[in-house]
């Protein structure tokens, strides 16, 4: 008997119709003979609910506070999915993180997990009940509630599922990882198969789902992830270790992200240092740069650009405007309507040409190119804001994702 970690986004278990569904489908797992443990995020828009009510009522937001708060969310989903499950005569006992054995440490609103003592689940399970666990959430090595950060429902069912020796079932509601966001190209197409690395480089160019994190805990521990619909329950994406096939395509997917911003700091002495002091100043304050570029200079003055969240925005322009006096800047530059496009495939590694086909291609479509950069499975490009939807359909194109109905 295989054991599966079932995974429930907040679309999933929004309502008390969507709970019994969920409750539905987990008692088919258990009648094909599977052994199944739950993980649970919060209903719907309940964590957002939860951090608006905090911003109304205080100012100051304890973490430990905001951590009990926000996991209650999850944790009255467990009960209602238990209390489902009951009903149709499965067993099913619902835990808190804590009691699922997630010791995490004491970063409140974002916790590492440093272990999982997974054994009162083990015994549930073995006793031939369904442990349903809340997401995102453990207890420190301070013994304090801990909430693992927005997104981390997935890594609590990735943990959980390498603890128990299980594979890993990530139900949200789409129905797997597309080659691109379907809601802005209809011709996007599911993706059957996906390595981890393909994955990590799509949820670092910006895609939404599953979260990074998770990604990243199941390559580490070769935990197998299956993306999938709780509203259709067809079978989705499967994210594993797999090796490119011959009658792989080129490009995997292609992702718009419209959440960073630019900066340009014009006129910089190009000096040993000057790039050292300009980061190490974006990451004291907590800025994650992404994409830098800086240009070959002349007469020894060159530009430094950069893109970083655009909620970031304004505290980076005021840094960069007092350290461009100190380096001897001419000029700071701010770019709040950016979009970065970026085309991953493992396929780029073996095929030539890959990045002439996409800069012809948005040249063809007049879409002009401010930044570039490249890893060897992704090329990422930055072009006006307002130009995105577009550059990422032609790119879809170009390479051969669209359907052909
Ligand atoms: N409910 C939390 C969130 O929306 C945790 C999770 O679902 O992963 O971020
Ligand atoms: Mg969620």
């Amino acid at each position: 008997m295989a054991v599966v970690v079932q995974k429930f986004g907040g679309t999933s278990v929004a309502d008390p119709e969507r709970i019994r569904e969920v409750a539905d489908h987990v008692a088919r797992t258990m009648r094909r003979g599977d052994q199944v443990v739950v993980v649970v995020s919060a209903m719907g828009k309940e964590t957002d609910e939860l951090l608006h009510l905090a911003h109304q009522v205080s100012k100051t937001r304890p973490g430990r506070e905001m951590d009990m708060l926000i996991t209650a969310g999850e944790r009255k989903a467990t009960a209602l999915l238990c209390m489902a499950l009951h009903d149709l005569g499965v067993p099913a006992d619902s835990f808190t993180g804590s009691q699922a054995g997630f010791i995490t440490d004491t970063t409140h609103m974002n916790a590492k997990i440093l272990e999982v003592r997974a054994e009162r689940v083990r015994a549930a399970v073995d006793a031939g009940r369904v442990p349903v666990v809340g997401g995102a959430q453990g207890v420190s090595t301070n013994k304090d509630v801990t909430f693992l950060g927005r997104g981390g429902s997935d890594t609590t069912a990735v943990a959980l599922a390498e603890a128990l020796g299980g594979v890993c079932e990530l139900y949200t509601d789409v129905s797997g990882v597309f080659t691109t966001d379907p809601r802005v190209v209809s011709v996007a197409r599911r993706i059957n198969r996906i390595s981890f690395d393909e994955m990590l480089e799509m949820c670092a160019a910006g895609c939404p789902k599953p979260a990074m994190r998770a990604v990243e805990f199941a390559r580490t521990h070769g935990v197998k992830l299956h993306v999938r619909s709780a509203f259709t329950w067809e079978p989705g994406t499967w994210i594993t270790e797999k090796e490119t096939d011959m009658e792989d395509a080129i490009v995997s997917g292609v992702i718009g992200d419209a959440s960073e911003a630019k900066i340009t700091i014009g006129g910089v002495p190009d000096q040993p240092g000057v790039a050292a002091r300009v980061f190490r100043a974006m990451a004291s304050a907590d800025v994650n740069v992404d994409m830098i570029v800086q240009n070959v200079s002349e007469d020894g003055i060159t530009d430094i650009s950069f893109t970083l969240p655009a909620d970031d925005l304004p505290k980076c322009l005021a840094l960069a405007e007092s350290l461009a006096s100190e380096i001897g800047a001419s000029r700071v530059t701010p770019d709040s309507s950016i979009a970065k496009v970026s085309l991953v495939g493992a396929g780029m590694k073996t095929n030539p040409g890959v990045a002439a086909t996409v800069f012809e291609t948005l040249a063809a479509n007049k879409i002009n190119i401010e930044m570039i950069s490249t890893s060897a499975i992704r090329i990422s490009v930055v072009v006006a804001g307002a130009e995105c939807d577009r550059a990422v359909a032609v790119l879809h194109t170009a390479f051969g994702l669209d359907t052909t109905a």
